[in-house]
């Protein structure tokens, strides 16, 4: 009798909630991950997000290897999964992580409706963030949609004991003593990337300088952690920790950004496909395909844009400057539906995540639930010589933009402002 720890964005053995609560629980565990069909079968032979869960499953494997444990690992839909392991197993319990994505909602509510005709128990647990859902409310009960007084309350509602971490390590002798056979990325359909996930970087030089540092792309004045965040590679609880030691909370800030934006999915999960603000509805896209086509590609004859397009395309990872840079050329200058340059992102960035993506590009848009103003559109030039101003960063990944070859800007910035801004307004007050 055993009982099965799920991981999903929690690769990792380490201060892990529900982790910890199963190899607690009295029973002996069986970890368990599952490569889900159904997200698989969207995704190229060679993506980088899938090498790097490899990767990561691979390192959990061999350090259960040490305890005479081993990983298991599935293919398939999880449900039909689930439902064979158990039987295989005399499963009593299934222990698992919190996740917020619409998909995995429903998912997991179908897992939960077989599992219990089965008289067995799905017990699920926080540890992707400190606060979910309805922890932080309005006095009224209702979900903050205004990121500052959220993270007021945040910070204001936030004890030592919520970002303790929990010794997983001194219970590793409680995972089943089983060999389990680790498939190779090919077993799974997936061939080797030629990107590759950086690690991360929470030296005490990177949060104490963040502040001067993180709006310079040339500069490595970032930590990274966002595809480490998205795939739980790190706690959450450990990050918080060095935000804290910091004199300032603009490091910890970005970090409540990203809870912000969880909460705001739980909350409204229609806000994936639908303007947070329906006043926006009105808006009339010009969705030029040629256009989204040289953004995507980098070739819109504006080089910080370019260079962003490219740093992504090449390095799967784009500057959170150069993100809302790019971000707004899309949807102010060109006025292409924020939701192209999301799906767009979406399949490039391997810190991928729903809440995120969604969150900032509705901010970005100015059609979100606390974005920027509409009228605020970037200038991507005058932005070189705030950010850039040395070139270092437009010369990396757009080395071209002084040659005779590099293409003409495919607006003029006055001109696209101008249109911008009557379109917003005249969409707004149809
Ligand atoms: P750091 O600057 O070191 O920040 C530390 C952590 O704080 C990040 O890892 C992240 O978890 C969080 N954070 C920082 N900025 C933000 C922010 N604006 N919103 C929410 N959390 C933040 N981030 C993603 O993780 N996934 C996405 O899919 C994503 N899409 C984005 C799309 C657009 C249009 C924009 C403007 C931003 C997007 N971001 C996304 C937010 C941000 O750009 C990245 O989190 C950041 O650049 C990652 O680099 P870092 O880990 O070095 O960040």
């Amino acid at each position: 009798n055993c009982v099965i720890f799920w991981h999903r964005r929690d690769l990792r053995i380490d201060d892990n909630i529900g982790l910890y609560h199963a190899l607690t629980s009295g029973k002996k565990v069986i970890p368990l991950f599952i490569f889900d069909e159904d997200i698989l079968e969207k995704l190229p032979e060679d993506d980088a997000r899938v090498n790097f869960i490899h990767e990561e499953l691979e390192k959990i494997h061999q350090t259960l290897q040490k305890h005479e444990s081993s990983l298991l690992v599935k293919h398939g839909k999880p449900v039909e999964i689930l439902k064979k392991i158990i039987k295989e197993y005399h499963i009593s319990e299934v222990y698992t992580n919190h996740d917020y994505e619409p998909y995995a909602i429903s998912r997991d509510k179908e897992i939960k409706e077989a599992l219990t005709a089965e008289n067995i128990h799905f017990k699920t647990f926080k540890d992707q963030v400190i606060f979910e859902r309805d922890d932080i409310v309005k006095a009224d009960g209702n979900p903050y949609k205004i990121y500052t007084p959220f993270s007021k309350k945040w910070l204001a509602t936030l004890q030592t004991s919520d970002y303790e971490s929990v010794d997983c390590a001194s219970h590793y002798k409680n995972y089943a003593k089983i060999k389990f056979d680790f498939p190779t990325l090919k077993d799974i359909g997936f061939t080797e990337a030629s990107i590759k996930v950086l690690p991360y970087n929470m030296s005490s030089t990177i949060i104490d300088n963040y502040e001067d540092t993180r709006n310079y792309p040339a500069i490595e004045g970032t930590s990274r952690l966002s595809t480490h965040l998205r795939f739980g590679t790190i706690s959450v609880r450990k990050c918080v920790k060095n935000g804290l030691q910091s004199e300032n909370n603009i490091f910890l800030k970005e970090l409540i950004w990203r809870e912000f934006f969880m909460q705001i999915l739980w909350h409204f999960p229609e806000s994936v496909t639908h303007n947070f603000k329906s006043k926006y509805d009105g808006i009339k896209w010009r969705n030029n395909e040629d256009e989204y086509k040289a953004w995507c590609e980098g070739k819109t004859g504006y080089p910080l844009v370019d260079a962003g397009m490219r740093e992504l395309n090449e390095s799967g990872y784009m500057h959170n400057r150069v993100r809302m840079i790019t971000a707004s050329f899309l949807c102010k200058h060109l006025l292409i539906d924020w939701k192209w340059g999301e799906a767009y992102f979406a399949k490039k960035l391997l810190d991928f995540d729903l809440a995120q993506n969604v969150g900032n590009w509705q901010w970005v848009a100015g059609t979100g639930c606390d974005s920027s103003p509409y009228f605020r559109i970037f200038n991507p030039t005058s932005q070189i010589q705030k950010f850039d101003k040395a070139h270092g960063y437009i010369k990396k990944w757009a080395s071209d933009y002084q040659e005779f070859t590099y293409p003409q800007p495919i607006v003029e910035h006055k001109h696209a402002r101008e249109r911008c801004l009557t379109t917003y307004k005249s969409g707004i007050e149809s």
